[in-house]
């Protein structure tokens, strides 16, 4: 269902009660037409005249975001210049991800095969994980977009989810898209090897500095107020984890116990959460070595400095 937000500027919302494994889209007609992500399912872009989109826009690398982009053909598909050879290389995608250390945390166990043949994927192309697409070009920070008809957008690097993650500003209407800084319940989701909580924080606070009247993101329905207060909300859920991790760091501890605690992923409902939980300490202890505030004592062993 397209939900007008201004003249010209609609977001796409999936045709799913539960908007994960789809995203939220946006699709904006000046004389020229684009499509910001496409995730939003095969049914929800019957809406859209495909064949008629110039340019399409991916906010970052996760198949959330990219599944639907095979059914656009016709159109020129760009991305953030840190993710542009995930696109190509199926193993430049799995390093993004943060494979490279999955022997690091989880030794033998083998690598997850996704579940592909759940009924949703009926309305997904492809399978889950890796999807090739031909990119027309990269965009870089602030690079501007002018669609004619006076639609122009800017894009905004907002890494910290994943380093090629893109947020899109348009200033005249006060709309800012943020992808997955989403301010869902959940707060932050930073399980990728290039997600970074220091760059998350900062990310954060330069939409809180752009100070959008409307805030659309991937998960959430768009937000027209308490817009500061929820990204305070979303950022605080990250922020209490990393004290508790820093507490607990009164004694020295490894990343695979301080997983044990489960601060991050209580329930096990997908096959990729003790991954993702050894992922999330290992990046708070980056963030709190940075800051000085945790010292590595021994290879693998880390403490309050
Ligand atoms: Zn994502």
């Amino acid at each position: 269902m397209l939900l007008p937000l201004a003249k010209g500027i609609s977001v796409l919302m999936p045709n799913a009660p539960n908007f994960y494994p789809y995203c939220i889209c946006m699709y904006i007609e000046g004389e020229q037409r684009a499509v910001i992500d496409f995730g939003a399912g095969i049914k929800a872009f019957e809406e859209i005249d495909k064949k008629s989109v110039d340019i399409g826009i991916l906010t970052h690398n996760h198949p959330d975001h990219t599944h639907c982009g095979v059914l656009f053909t016709d159109t020129r598909l760009y991305t953030g210049k840190e993710g542009e050879q995930s696109y190509s290389s199926e193993e430049n995608y799995l390093k993004l991800r943060g494979f490279g250390l999955w022997k690091q945390f989880m030794g033998d166990k083998p690598l997850p095969v996704a579940d592909d043949t759940l009924r949703i994927y009926k309305d997904i192309p492809g399978k889950p994980g890796f999807i090739k697409l031909d990119l027309a070009g990269t965009i870089t920070d602030r690079q501007q977009f002018d669609l004619g008809r006076g639609i122009r957008f800017t894009a905004v690097h907002l890494p910290g989810h994943c380093i090629d993650h893109y947020g899109f500003y348009f200033e005249k209407e006060g709309i800012l898209f943020a992808g997955d800084i989403d301010t869902t319940r959940g707060g932050p989701w930073y399980g990728d090897g290039c997600s970074n909580v220091g760059q998350f924080i900062k990310s954060v606070q330069l939409i809180k500095e752009i100070d959008p009247h409307i805030f659309a993101s991937s998960h959430r329905r768009p937000l027209t107020e308490h817009i500061g207060q929820s990204l305070d909300t979303y950022l605080g859920v990250m922020m209490d984890r990393e004290q508790q991790i820093y507490d607990l760091l009164r004694e020295p501890h490894t990343i695979e116990q301080m997983a044990e605690y489960q601060l991050a992923f209580k329930k096990r409902i997908f096959y990729m959460e003790d991954f993702w939980e050894r992922l999330y300490v290992h990046h708070h202890l980056q963030h709190l070595m940075e800051l000085g505030a945790v010292v590595e004592i021994q290879s693998g062993i880390f403490r309050q400095a």
